[in-house]
């Protein structure tokens, strides 16, 4: 709440003179008695006939109710003539009119943005009340990973799913551990698991949760807590799981670097942001036109990178090629996701789509 009004006193919008609205007509000559600078006030007050020198910001004066911008005078010595006339009231700042004292400045459920911050401090409030950030432990899965930084042994690939979901966890609300590679070893998983779980509200992995010999981890969230759900219709991201791990959230995204991301970005983050104290928001979709046809089979919400082209007043988007889930090229210049409904066949060359920046998905406003 406001503990003040801002501004807190009527203020000049402009640099020129403070007058008597009743003294605004072109032609007017008026006599400059003082100034009014932001941050130091006109002690006196205005008389008919008289006006002040004023600057943006600065307090406008007893005795004072106008303001006329320099531009519309000509001022030689102590003497102002009006080059133009100006209305009562013109170019002042009431108190309150950014804020009323007792006013809402900032909610419970809204994130703590620079927006907010500034006005906060605009506000003079030194203090909030605020949701500690939920603590995000992230793993991968997978006996074929090898750090970056490390030699690549026969059949090992470098493991990219853990820096592409820390980096897109970095603009959001959490505090991350980065608990590294989890080979496929139930035993391993298991500790690993319900460590973890103890000291954080969220626990990510990828991979291990599909339907191969050595996916192993949504049996041991099963037994150590409970799955609640498993796979969405969903493309890319169709192995997704979640559920528990004693106190702590679990969610398994899928190990296809595309559907790691995509997941991430549709599943984890409204669940952090929600862990985070935030209300509920839908994604922020655009419309755009696509430039070519998109071959799709009704039964699967589908998500496509995408590369957004403005042409005068249409947005055009066109996909990033070969869509495969195991391709990160597929955002190598992508700049959105193209959703295409469940329930939508081939999509026509010039059809209407949503698409989702990519850029600012990440970040929890
Ligand atoms: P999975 O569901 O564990 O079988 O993983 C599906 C595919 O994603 C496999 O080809 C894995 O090698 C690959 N994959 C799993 N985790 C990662 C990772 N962290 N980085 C890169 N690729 C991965
Ligand atoms: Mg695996």
């Amino acid at each position: 709440m406001a503990p003040l009004s801002l501004p807190p006193f009527s203020s000049s919008a402009m640099d020129g003179f403070a007058l008597q609205g009743v003294s605004g007509r072109a032609g007017t000559s008026l006599t400059v008695v003082g100034e009014s600078l932001a941050g130091h006030p006109y002690a006196g007050t205005l008389s008919a006939g008289e006006c002040i020198r004023i600057t943006t910001g600065a307090p406008v004066p007893d005795g004072a109710d106008t303001v006329i911008i320099q531009e519309n005078c000509e001022r030689d010595g102590k003497a102002v003539t009006l080059m133009a006339s100006v209305e009562t009231g013109a170019n002042i700042r009431q108190p309150g009119h950014d804020v009323h004292k007792g006013e809402t400045v900032c909610s419970r459920g809204r994130p703590l943005s620079p927006f907010a911050i500034g006005w906060l401090a605009a506000c003079g409030i030194t203090d909030v009340d605020v949701v500690e950030r939920p603590r995000v432990a992230i793993f991968s899965t997978g006996d074929e990973l090898a750090a970056p930084g490390e030699p690549l042994t026969d059949g090992q690939i470098y493991d990219a799913n853990r820096f592409a979901v820390m980096a897109l966890l970095e603009g959001l609300p959490v505090r991350v551990t980065d608990l590294g590679i989890l080979p496929d070893d139930p035993a391993r998983i298991e500790q690993a698991l319900s460590d973890a779980a103890r000291t954080h509200e969220l626990i990510l992995t990828s991979g291990g949760v599909s339907v191969g010999d050595a996916d192993y981890v949504r049996d041991i969230v099963q037994r150590l807590g409970r799955i609640e759900l498993w796979r969405l219709n969903l493309k890319p991201g169709k192995p997704l799981a979640f559920g528990t791990v004693g106190t702590s959230l679990f969610i398994g995204l899928p190990g296809n670097p595309v559907s790691t991301i995509v997941t991430c970005l549709l599943v984890a983050k409204p669940l952090i942001l929600r862990l985070a104290g935030a209300e509920p928001s839908a994604p922020r979709y655009h419309r755009a036109r696509l430039m070519e046809r998109i071959e799709h089979t009704a039964g699967r919400e589908e998500f496509q990178r995408g590369v957004i082209q403005r042409q005068e007043t249409t947005t055009w988007v066109h996909v990033s090629g070969d869509q495969s889930s195991n391709r990160l090229a597929t955002f190598s210049g992508a700049d959105c996701l193209i959703r295409i409904p469940k329930t939508a066949g081939d999509l026509a060359e010039g059809s209407e789509v949503d698409v989702l920046p990519l850029y600012g998905l990440s970040d929890a406003f």
